[in-house]
């Protein structure tokens, strides 16, 4: 029978008893469809878009992809990313970022880059026209918090930032908030409830240890712990959630890297405060030492900080545990070129990290350390729900943009530099055998990456307002 439809989902009125049935766009069918409740077989069906329906029941689509032996996921959000665009596009660029992050499952972003900092509406209006077209994902925009710019901040919430990112330490050009800045910050943000992203290290340590170690003539990958150590992690950890408690603001301890800051985080919760931690690949997968054999390639900040298998094992915990709340990738990519660019007080900090963090992710599901549950959790529905985009993103309801991620959990593959499609062009993981890789990325129902191939142009992603947005489109 031929069938008339109306748009998109084509409604359509059959027989002389009127039934109305639907016909989906899109359907992917017979897979396992993971969520914070467990893995069920289900046929998911987008219609506009959005997930029209999640069914044991097979429907009408007029394109139908059969997922079995798949998992079926929400695409990954991950809520802290350096594209460098505009700023520093040799080291990494929308267009380009944002591919490796479609195919490797990640569909949203939020973006902020050091080199050319959101700190007023007009910043964030030309970054956003900016990048119209620009990329793969759907992404939000963070802004810097500038210690002389705090009245800023209501004005940037409502243009539609998605949280503020801020240093305690004058980091990539950045002005480091001290605590009496951080005390008037947090007043303003816990008024407007804008979450801030804060980057925890004591200025005063790191200074004094960089002068020492610049004046005994120290050049070498050796410098990076003793740097950047321990101690200024946690003490700046200990000042920001606590007069984050003590101000009911929101916020987020930014890669936190080894237990000992995460405990103070459990400190301030103690006193009452949601305090959310975040950390990335680097601090489950890397060793301290490793910098002084790769120097540059392995210099960021917080270093990694795990000296045995067992301190590694303890983060894993902890994020099994949910003390730690989500995995962000802290994607901050430099060429080889860039790294090797000088000795290591004159390399660009950070590592790339979007085209394998979700494979990391899925591997340490294979080994048993999570569930595929908690990988949905921790890198997509949980920071979702922390910048106000749940359950658009980060969910497999009607009604959610259907940003649907197939992954293969038998996938077996060894990370190679030629894996990775950021312009990093290398990875910290290469050599390293892995287990589970997404093999189809759809956003808002269109394929946007198979078979780790981009599939679209960019320009397909848009702008997601935060949730203090006051045009916010139809959500
Ligand atoms: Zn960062």
């Amino acid at each position: 029978m031929a069938r008339k439809q109306s748009h998109n989902t084509g409604t359509h009125r059959l027989g002389f008893r009127e039934r109305v049935i639907t016909v989906f766009d899109l359907g992917i069918e017979g897979g396992a469809i993971v969520s914070l409740q467990g893995r069920r077989y289900a046929n998911l069906y987008v219609s506009n878009g959005r997930v029209g329906a999640v069914t044991p029941e097979r429907a009408d689509a007029r394109e139908v992809f059969d997922a079995s032996g798949l998992l079926v996921m929400p695409g990954m959000v991950d809520s802290h990313v350096h594209f460098m665009d505009p700023a520093d596009p040799t080291r990494e660029d929308f267009p380009t970022g944002s591919s490796a992050a479609a195919a490797a499952g990640v569909t949203t972003i939020v973006e902020h880059t050091h080199g050319s900092p959101v700190r007023t509406t007009d910043d964030l209006e030309e970054k956003r026209h900016y990048l119209r077209d620009r990329s793969h994902v759907d992404f939000g925009l963070a802004a810097h918090a500038w210690p002389d710019h705090i009245d800023h901040v209501e004005g940037l919430w409502k243009a539609g930032i998605t949280f503020m990112k801020v240093f305690t330490c004058t980091t990539h050009g950045v002005p480091g908030f001290n605590n009496s800045d951080l005390r008037k910050l947090f007043g303003q943000t816990s008024r407007i409830g804008i979450p801030c992203l804060v980057h925890c290290e004591d200025e005063t340590i790191t200074a004094a240890e960089e002068q020492t170690l610049r004046a005994e003539g120290m050049t070498g990958g050796g410098v990076i712990p003793l740097w950047r150590n321990r101690d200024a992690e946690v003490v700046a950890v200990a000042s920001a959630t606590l007069l984050a408690t003590r101000h009911r603001a929101r916020m987020v301890v930014a890669h936190v890297s080894h237990p000992a800051a995460l405990q103070v985080v459990e400190f301030a919760r103690s006193l009452g405060s949601q305090i959310y931690a975040e950390t990335c690949p680097q601090y489950l997968s890397l060793f301290e030492a490793e910098v002084l054999d790769h120097e540059a390639f392995r210099k960021f900040t917080p270093p990694a900080r795990a000296r045995s298998q067992a301190d590694l094992d303890e983060m894993w915990s902890a994020v099994h545990r949910r003390a730690i709340t989500h995995i962000s990738t802290d994607h901050a990519p430099s060429t080889a070129e860039h790294k090797q660019g000088g000795d290591i007080w004159d390399a660009p900090f950070g590592l790339p990290g979007i085209d394998t963090t979700l494979a990391v992710l899925l591997n340490a599901a294979h080994e048993g350390r999570l569930g595929y549950e908690d990988v949905v959790r921790i890198y997509s529905e949980t920071p979702a729900r922390i910048y106000g985009l749940f359950p658009r993103k980060g969910a497999l309801h009607p009604g959610s943009d259907a940003d649907v991620i197939l992954v293969d959990p038998t996938a077996e593959w060894t990370v190679g530099d030629g894996d990775i499609l950021s312009r990093a062009g290398w990875s910290p993981l290469s050599g390293k055998r892995l287990l589970g890789r997404a093999v189809r990325t759809y956003l808002r129902g269109e394929l946007i990456a198979a078979d780790r191939t981009p599939m679209t142009q960019p320009g397909v992603g848009q702008f997601l307002p935060g949730p203090g947005a006051s045009d916010k489109p139809d959500a």
